[in-house]
C-alpha cells in the first residue's frame, strides 16, 4: 500500500503530539479525531503492515493494533491449514 491516503487524514489538522499521546486520555483525543477521518481505514492497514508500533493509527492504540496483529496472525494460521 502507498501513502497517498496520507493527504487525506484529519491528523494533518493537529500536531503530531496528538497522535502519539503519553496517557489514556490522549488516546481518547486521537481516537476521537480518527473516528471522523476519512481514511482510517487505509491507516489502520498501513499500520498493520508495516508494524508501527507507536501512536495512534486508524483510531487504534498500540495495545489495540497489538491485539489486532496477533488475532490476524490466529487467522492466517487457522485459514492455512485448513486449505
Ligand atoms: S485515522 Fe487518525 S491517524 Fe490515521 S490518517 Fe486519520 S486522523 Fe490520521
Amino acid at each position: 500500500m502507498g501513502t497517498e491516503w496520507m493527504a487525506d487524514g484529519l491528523c494533518r489538522e493537529y500536531s503530531p503530539e496528538t497522535f502519539f499521546p503519553r496517557d489514556g486520555m490522549g488516546v481518547i483525543v486521537a481516537q476521537r479525531i480518527c473516528a471522523v477521518c476519512p481514511v482510517a481505514g487505509k491507516c489502520l492497514v498501513y499500520a498493520l503492515d508495516n508494524h508501527i508500533d507507536h501512536g495512534v493509527w486508524g483510531g487504534k492504540s498500540e495495545r489495540e493494533r497489538r491485539r489486532l496483529l496477533r488475532e490476524r496472525r490466529r487467522l492466517r494460521l487457522i485459514y492455512r491449514d485448513a486449505v
